[in-house]
């Protein structure tokens, strides 16, 4: 395993997965994908999440939306009760009732997504044929598309995964060879800017983000289309994206400085641009971010992290904590290993990470508590337990909802993790 990458160097290390990896099917504590809503919903302005689901999946909803609900929020559960098992005939005919209703009170939805949950009731149900009828049902005003949140089949962040995957289909086609770059995974709009003048200044183009702020503006694909992926949970999409020609491009994740030179560099050299000519575009972005880190890392330096499995966040995020800001790294667990889109992180990790796939919560719960980290990475479920414990813990559900990508955001991802040691410290005053 090479960990010769400088934080100057653009060069991405080649995708390797050499690295011992524990694995552990055991019972793990994570949402599941339906959590994707609540940031899918704010990205895509034009529209609505319609989960066929449990009581337990509206609520689930909520409490992931927590104060993010809105007057008028674009996205509902559709309860299905323990009778409409009697029928199914007639659970079609509800649902195309409700979407019927929902149409005439928010005529501005352009696309509709119905969402599948794990309840049995639900498992019945061919939401693909039902979604292709209301399309049917709606020529030229609606699209409806159907995706699994259920998590039996996903866990958490693979919701968007799941969703962007069954947008891949309809996206309009590229005159074949045009080349163009395509930006997949949601990020917010601000941090899309930024990269967006980066790309201006390097000459490359056209660009194009998947999901787009407008659902009804989907972007154009063909065998021209060079993609960067922006975020690390999209294995289904990146395979879609493949089958209709595009190649994805091999990179880090826009994580931290260094993660966003090399993620910027695979493309600059896709698109043939001078290293010289790169390096004095990316000069001032990234001196800047390195000032702002600086103010985080001495008080995250020599601090030891272990990470739970939850948002599959966890590689980039710790390359970048052990890299950029010098913490030690006890453990880091994952969902899932995608050892092909995450071959290129794995590579920029310490030998002898102790990184696992899956878990058994009970065993790493053990763990933690016999090496106290100074910081635990973990979802809801598990942080209030731990604080009482007298860990310090960070929520990996915050990484999700904030903007965490580029150079500008650097500084701002390192004080997620800078804040609570801090608030530690002055408690024990
Ligand atoms: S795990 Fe299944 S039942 Fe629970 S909220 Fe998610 S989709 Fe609904």
């Amino acid at each position: 395993m090479s960990l010769a990458v400088a934080t100057g160097d653009t060069d991405v290390p080649a995708p390797s997965v050499e690295m011992a990896v524990a694995r552990a099917s055991s019972q793990r504590q994570a949402f599941c994908g339906l959590a994707g809503i609540v940031w899918l919903h704010r990205k895509m302005q034009d529209a609505f999440f319609l989960v066929v689901g449990s009581r337990t999946c509206a609520h689930m909803l909520q409490s992931a939306a927590g104060v993010m609900i809105f007057a008028a929020p674009r996205f509902a559960t559709a309860i299905m009760e323990e009778r409409d098992l009697a029928g199914l005939a007639d659970v079609h005919a509800e649902l195309d009732r409700l979407v019927e209703r929902l149409l005439e009170r928010r005529p501005d939805i352009a696309t509709l997504f119905l969402v599948g949950s794990c309840p049995s009731e639900v498992l019945k149900l061919d939401l693909g044929k039902a979604a292709e009828r209301l399309t049917q049902a709606h020529p030229g005003r609606l699209r409806v598309l159907a995706y699994s949140g259920s998590g039996l089949e996903t866990s958490f962040t693979q919701g968007e995964d799941t969703c962007l995957e069954a947008m891949v289909g309809d996206l309009p086609s590229r005159p074949a060879g045009e080349r163009a770059l395509l930006v997949v995974g949601t990020l917010a709009d601000v941090v899309e800017d930024q990269f967006s003048r980066l790309f201006a200044a390097l000459g490359i183009g056209p660009l194009h983000f998947f999901p787009p702020r407008r659902s009804s503006e989907l972007p154009p694909l063909g065998s021209g289309t060079q993609v960067l992926l922006a975020q690390p949970f999209l294995g289904r999409t990146a395979r879609a994206l493949e089958a209709r020609g595009a190649q994805v491009l091999a990179a880090p994740y826009p994580i931290g400085i260094e993660g966003t030179r090399l993620w910027l560099g695979a493309a600059a050299r896709a698109w043939e641009v001078a290293e010289a000519r790169l390096a004095e575009i990316l000069e001032r972005p990234a001196a800047r971010a390195e000032q702002a880190l600086a103010r985080y890392t001495a008080e995250l330096a020599g601090k030891r992290i272990a990470f739970f499995p939850d948002s599959q966040l966890e590689i980039p995020i710790a390359r970048f904590l052990q890299r950029e800001c010098g913490m030690e790294l006890l453990e880091v667990g994952v969902p899932y290993l995608d050892r092909r889109l995450m071959g290129a992180e794995v590579a920029l990790l310490p030998t002898g990470t102790r990184l696992l796939e899956g878990a058994d919560v009970d065993e790493q719960l053990e763990r933690v508590r016999a090496e106290r980290p100074d910081l635990t990475v973990c979802g809801l479920g598990l942080a209030n337990p731990l604080e009482a414990e007298g860990l310090a813990t960070k929520w990996s559900i915050e990484l999700v909802f904030s903007p965490i990508q580029g150079f500008e955001q650097a500084a701002d991802l390192a004080e997620l993790f800078a804040r609570p040691l801090i608030r530690r410290e002055r408690l024990k005053v």
